[in-house]
């Protein structure tokens, strides 16, 4: 098999070869390569230790020089260049104790965690494939390197990871890795929480969310995500589809596009929907973001779309200006985007009236946007200093004043002028 390398990933390789070490394309690179995919980045893998790598090239970064990680630096590119190593001993399911380099390639290749992830190539020898990673693309399987208890208790990051691959890639699970998840998955509590959330949110973002079934399936959102599993338990009354609270979550998922905010969004939602209450939903999503490490940004994107996301105005251009207004312009357009998917992975009970009104709101909201109508305070044609020099005193008032302006503004906006708007202070000022 021939793969296509970058020209400078392969001066690199061919550099370290005509010093007399090995070197190889390897890892995930590999993988995305043979599956036709472009892969993020080129890992190399070489029998040189970390100072020889550093010898041979002009400009190297330390990145992880303990651990045998060189970046090489051509020209604004970095390249990951890694010794070959053999993990020490785990002592608590999340660090190898040490680490030993090597001169034996598959030494390397062994310590990897899934057969489609430990192959590695150059155009010397081709492609070096000692566990089947090939047949396993072919099948469409994530199976672990060796022994998958042995090789999950030595990091338990890895069960999450396999259920990661497989939604990236639509694949499955193989079985006696799958075995070994279950019978596992509750070490995945050692891992931080860090480690866990860019999984999961990986997972979440991908081609397949569902496959965060095999997450539940076993075990591992019990310990990750219990909110999950809660939600799971409770079945749904009333429904034509006899489908469970879970399956429409899953179905919503796939609903809406492949990006973090709006895919939290959609499982927040649906977690904390027994709650009741928009607040309490609201709060409960934040404290499950927060746990999760995720970042400020995130929480409160997601936890508003979650606070507003059953927010059905009047469709009167009035009463939606005001909504927007009220709801503020972050949450749109993910907020129609959310709100279609339930509606899609939900009851049949009203599907068309329901997509029928969120089509109008929607086009309304266009509208509305098109015309550049005034939303918010800071939109109007007027002001705090408009209105100090039109004789009102600084402090509270002139507050009360802009959003009184603001109020009148969103009913009818084309008052918005600064005339008509100074009219109106002289009118209402005290
Ligand atoms: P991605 O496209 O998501 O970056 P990747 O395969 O490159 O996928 P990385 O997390 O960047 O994944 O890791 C690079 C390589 O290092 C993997 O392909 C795998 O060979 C190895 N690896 C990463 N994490 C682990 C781990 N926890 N246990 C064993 N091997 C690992
Ligand atoms: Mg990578």
């Amino acid at each position: 098999m021939k793969i296509e390398l970058p020209q400078k990933v392969n001066e690199i390789i061919e550099t370290l070869m005509n010093q007399g070490y090995e070197a190889y394309a390897v890892g995930g690179c590999v993988r995305d390569t043979a599956l036709g995919r472009r892969p993020k980045d080129w890992d190399i893998t070489t029998s040189a230790t970390p100072n020889q790598v550093k010898g041979l090239f002009r400009s190297t970064i330390d990145t992880g020089i303990l651990h045998g990680t060189v970046t090489v630096m051509l020209g604004k590119e970095g390249f990951e260049v890694t010794t070959y190593r053999i993990d020490g001993e785990y002592t608590d399911a999340r660090h190898p104790k040490e680490v030993t380099f090597t001169s034996n390639l598959l030494e390397d290749l062994k310590r990897r965690d899934f057969t489609i992830n430990a192959m590695a190539y150059n155009h010397h020898e081709g492609l070096v494939d000692a566990f089947d990673g090939m047949g396993d693309l072919k099948r469409g399987r994530i199976r672990c390197v060796g022994c998958a208890r042995e090789r999950f208790s030595e990091d338990a990051l890895r069960m999450l990871r396999a259920v990661r691959f497989a939604a990236q890639l639509g694949f499955e699970v193989d079985e006696e890795t799958e075995e070994g998840i279950k019978a596992l998955a509750e070490s995945i509590g050692k891992v931080s929480a860090e480690r866990i959330q860019a999984e999961l949110v990986k997972l979440l973002v991908s081609p397949h969310p569902e496959r965060i079934r095999t997450a539940f399936d076993t075990g591992l959102t019990r310990i990750v995500l219990p909110e999950f599993d809660n939600m799971m338990a409770a079945t749904k009354e009333n429904s034509h589809l006899g489908s469970s609270v879970g399956d429409q979550t899953i179905e919503a998922l796939k609903q809406v596009r492949e990006e973090k905010v709006p895919r939290l969004a959609v499982l927040c939602y649906h977690m904390t929907k027994s709650q009741g209450d928009p607040a309490q939903a609201h709060q409960m999503t934040k404290g499950i973001l927060k746990r999760l490490k995720l970042d400020n940004d995130t929480i409160h994107r997601v936890s508003s779309l979650v606070y507003w996301h059953d927010e059905h105005p009047r469709l009167e251009d009035g009463e939606i200006r005001r909504t927007i207004s009220k709801i503020g312009i972050e949450c749109y357009p993910y907020l129609f985007e959310i709100q279609r998917a339930d509606i899609l992975g939900g009851d049949l009970w009203g599907q068309k009236e329901r997509l029928e009104y969120l089509e109008t709101y929607e086009r309304k909201y266009q509208e509305i946007r098109t015309k550049g109508h005034c939303l918010f305070v800071k939109e109007l044609a007027v002001t705090g200093r408009d209105l100090l020099e039109a004789g009102m005193k600084p402090g509270k008032e002139l507050g009360n004043m802009l959003n009184k302006l603001l109020d009148v503004v969103l009913e009818e906006p084309e008052k918005n002028t600064k005339e008509e708007l100074l009219v109106m202070v002289e009118r209402m000022k005290p």
